[in-house]
């Protein structure tokens, strides 16, 4: 079976050997050195010198760590938003009494860097930008270097969903000013759903001193304090741990550099099959993301047709549109485990299926 979404995403043998190891004591001496070695491994994912802190939660426990652990009620805050993820973050924030003013875009345009420094200019009281890195629902890569220096400029605290880019796009940290990071471990990292990994810096720390939002499971100043003893504040998910200690070893074996070329070249190949099917890319070429192609699927095509023909009768497994533009896309997931020939396979069970999917 070709699982192609955005997550969760295939896993290795290896990590699902590792899986089904047998339980060990989380605060035993033992699960410290795994915690100790994911720890460190990640940091140079991550390319930081600040705190990882690895949290049992999907990527939505890690956004709402990064705006409970920074911010206090009635705080302004910038959000953002040109899809589904983006619009999320904002909620979040208000959810918990930030004030939130989105600077948004039409879903799969980019964000206007010049409106964020007009608006950022324009209020002096905005604490913190947030910004969803590789908006999974639209296929799109924001600018995020470009934004980086930005909020730089004006001192604001930049909290950045890269729950999809993390390990497969370049994301240095430390470089760019990202003050709190975010991934998912059923993404880029090939291992199942359960682990939120989140980069903090020491600007988001001073921050968190004097963070007002309530929190208790979330607070990463717990989780900061027990890794000082290589321990977790709650029980982790210690079978994705395995899993994700496997995963890092063959990420970093790979190499960095090489992992992103591989992201890069895969992406590329699935937009010009994409494009020789008489498709067209739902992103302006130039933005799009090299985890996930997002195809407009027009009036021509009959989405969840499509989606069902090619998982029924050619085991391969894509994504429609999510929120608002549900039924408009369909996305191709490349993230993690993949390579050239499972987009040679994905794109060959498209071209037979398209003709079994025509609208009227
Ligand atoms: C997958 C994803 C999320 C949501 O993560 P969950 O693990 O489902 O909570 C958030 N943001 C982006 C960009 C994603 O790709």
């Amino acid at each position: 079976m070709q699982l192609r979404i955005p997550g969760p995403t295939p896993c290795p043998p290896q990590a699902l050997e590792a899986m089904g190891w047998q339980m060990m004591n989380h605060r035993g001496k033992e699960f410290g050195e795994i915690l100790k070695s994911i720890t460190e491994r990640l940091k140079r994912v991550f390319q930081t010198s600040g705190d990882v802190l690895v949290l049992t939660a999907s990527g939505t426990g890690g956004m709402e760590a990064a705006i409970v652990n920074t911010l206090s009620p009635g705080d302004k805050v910038l959000s953002i938003s040109n899809g589904f993820f983006g619009e999320r973050f904002g909620e979040i924030a208000r959810s918990y009494g930030a004030e939130v003013t989105s600077l948004a875009s039409e879903w799969g345009h980019p964000v206007d860097v010049d409106a964020l420094d007009r608006a950022l200019k324009a209020d002096r009281d905005i604490k913190a930008v947030l910004v969803v890195h590789n908006e999974t629902s639209t296929g799109m890569t924001n600018r995020l270097k470009e934004i980086s220096t930005v909020t730089r400029n004006y001192d604001k605290l930049l909290l950045v969903d890269a729950i999809s880019s993390l390990g497969c796009i370049n994301l240095p940290t430390d470089d760019w000013n990202c003050d709190v990071v975010v991934t998912g471990s059923q993404k880029g990292w090939m291992v199942p759903p359960g682990l939120a990994m989140v980069g903090v810096s020491e600007r988001a720390w001073q921050a968190h001193a004097h963070a007002k939002m309530p929190r208790y499971y979330w607070d990463l100043g717990k989780a900061r304090s027990m890794l000082e003893k290589w321990q977790t504040p709650w029980t982790p998910a210690v079978s994705v741990f395995y899993a994700l200690d496997v995963t890092l070893d063959m990420m970093l074996s790979e190499g960095l550099d090489n992992i992103f070329a591989r992201h890069a070249r895969v992406a590329e190949m699935a937009r010009e099959r994409v494009k020789s099917l008489g498709l067209s890319l739902y992103v302006g070429e130039e933005y799009a993301s090299d985890t996930v192609t997002a195809v407009s699927a027009s009036d021509r095509i009959d989405v969840p047709r499509l989606v069902r023909v090619l998982r029924d009768e050619h085991d391969v497994v894509i994504s429609g549109g999510q929120g608002k533009i549900s039924g408009q896309i369909f996305r191709i997931g490349h993230l993690g485990m993949v390579c050239e020939d499972d987009i040679q396979v994905v794109l060959e069970a498209l071209s037979k299926a398209l003709p079994q999917a025509q609208k009227g």
